[in-house]
């Protein structure tokens, strides 16, 4: 029976010829060789860009769960590459350990999570997948490798992140930190303000980020500092009851800008104030009910604010109709060959557009400017970049094909997106 695949926002469908979820390394490795192509593997779908897509086989590593060991002195976890980070956090803060950083939610595959780069803030923090010690990964032929920083280095950072087409992440070895509690506080200031001082504000704290609501000319910042407080229970999320309030103020105010900025100064000054200290895996996610469509680019952060301030004056000009908020972060530099963190400290700026609704128009109209400043996208996230834009920014970009002609030669993990992403002929 087919079963019709679709992502997290509804924007990616297909309908493959057959959806596998294989229980062991021994079905996974005889899928690879016989299921039909191209292979793509699936965490949790929730990528905006087409990655899972396909009309061959879809494959799910949900059965590759769980924590396999751990090591208490140094620090590290094992573990099967389809854990949800949610699970993983959980596991691991009950024997002591944490992951440096997480981003805005924790659904995610930890494979998933590594195959895109996926980040959250902190100026000094890399993306999950520099936390990395091994992997073990099934190749175009049906054959296991174990990649490590201690054995191969060079093919571990070439593999990942990998788009899913470097071979499926069966298990994972990561080093972490010690469990910590986190003192967040959230307060506004103008987007004037945020702009003048945004390298003073995005690395003065353990890590920070701001959201920009349309027309508010008010960015609300969020920062997170180690603390030794007492835990308290995380105040509820307020980001359902935001959303609505913005698409309300957009839909009653839209035509009038400062009608609408008095409308939203308002609004948010309820919102803003937040102080509270808790363990690191409750302070990092929030639940994400209103889906939408998402670009993100990552600019040298230097570039932030200029950036910044380009993307709102064309929005504020052309798209009175968009709500969501601008997410602004900040991320370490990192050496994996396809990372879009590749050797610069970065700033990560992401639009968003309400599902259901055609994004194309507002992203494609911003994306020249995060190009002009050197941006490289998120991976999991909408761009419209080919095999020659992303030669011409990863230094790397040939060597990393290579090695991935070495995993899977017969391009078996290669769909028509993949193929124009890495210039591959199919
Ligand atoms: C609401 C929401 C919030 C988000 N917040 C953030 C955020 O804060 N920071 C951020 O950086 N991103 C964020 N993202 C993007 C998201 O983290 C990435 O797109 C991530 O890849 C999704 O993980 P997934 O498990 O759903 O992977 P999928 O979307 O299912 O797959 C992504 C890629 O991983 C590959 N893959 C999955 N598992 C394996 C495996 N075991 N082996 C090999 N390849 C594999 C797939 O083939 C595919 O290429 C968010 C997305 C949403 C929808």
């Amino acid at each position: 029976m087919t079963v019709r695949w679709q992502n997290w926002s509804g924007y990616h469908s297909s309908t493959p010829r057959s959806r596998v979820e294989p229980a062991d390394i021994d079905e996974l490795c005889d899928a690879v060789r016989t299921a039909s192509t191209p292979l793509r593997f699936v965490g949790t779908g929730h990528s905006f860009t087409p990655l899972v897509k396909s009309d061959g086989t879809i494959v799910s590593l949900d059965k590759f769960s769980g924590i396999r060991n751990h090591d208490a002195d140094a620090l590290t976890v094992t573990a099967g590459a389809g854990t949800k980070l949610g699970e993983l956090a959980r596991a691991m803060h009950k024997i002591g350990q944490a992951f440096p950083n997480m981003g805005d939610i924790d659904k995610q595959a930890f494979g998933g999570a590594l195959a895109t780069a996926t980040h959250g803030s902190g100026a000094t923090l890399g993306a999950y997948h520099t936390q990395l010690e091994a992997i073990n990964v099934v190749d175009g032929r049906g054959r296991v490798r174990e990649f490590s920083r201690k054995k191969n280095v060079d093919d571990l950072l070439a593999v990942i992140p990998g788009l899913g087409a470097f071979g499926a992440v069966t298990e994972v070895t990561f080093r972490n930190v010690a469990s910590y509690r986190l003192r967040r506080r959230r307060w506004t200031l103008s987007i004037e303000e945020m702009l003048d001082q945004f390298n003073i504000m995005m690395t003065s704290h353990r890590s920070a980020e701001f959201y920009y609501a349309p027309f508010s000319r008010i960015a609300l910042f969020v920062a997170s500092d180690l603390s030794d407080d007492v835990a308290v229970t995380r105040p509820p999320d307020e980001d359902d009851e935001t959303m609505a309030t913005l698409a309300r103020v957009q839909r009653l105010t839209g035509w009038a800008p400062w009608l609408r900025k008095a409308v939203l100064r308002n609004a948010l000054s309820g919102i803003a104030r937040e102080d509270y200290v808790a363990d690191w895996l409750t302070v990092y996610p929030s639940e994400r009910n209103v889906r939408f469509n998402e670009m993100e680019y990552h600019v040298p952060i230097e570039k932030g604010a200029s950036v910044l301030a380009e993307v709102i004056a064309l929005m504020e000009t052309r798209f009175s109709n968009v709500y969501f908020p601008i997410e602004v972060r900040v991320v370490a530099s990192d050496e994996a060959w396809l990372s879009p963190f590749y050797r610069r400290q970065t700033a990560s700026i992401a639009i968003h557009h309400q599902a259901g609704s055609d994004p194309l128009p507002y992203f494609n109209a911003m994306e020249p400017i995060f190009r002009k400043y050197g941006g490289r996208p998120h991976w999991g996230k909408m761009h419209n970049l080919t095999a020659r834009d992303l030669q011409a920014s990863y230094p790397r970009f040939m060597e990393a094909m290579s090695v991935r002609r070495d995993i899977d030669p017969e391009n078996r993990f290669v769909s028509p997106y993949i193929a124009t992403l890495f210039g591959i002929d199919l």
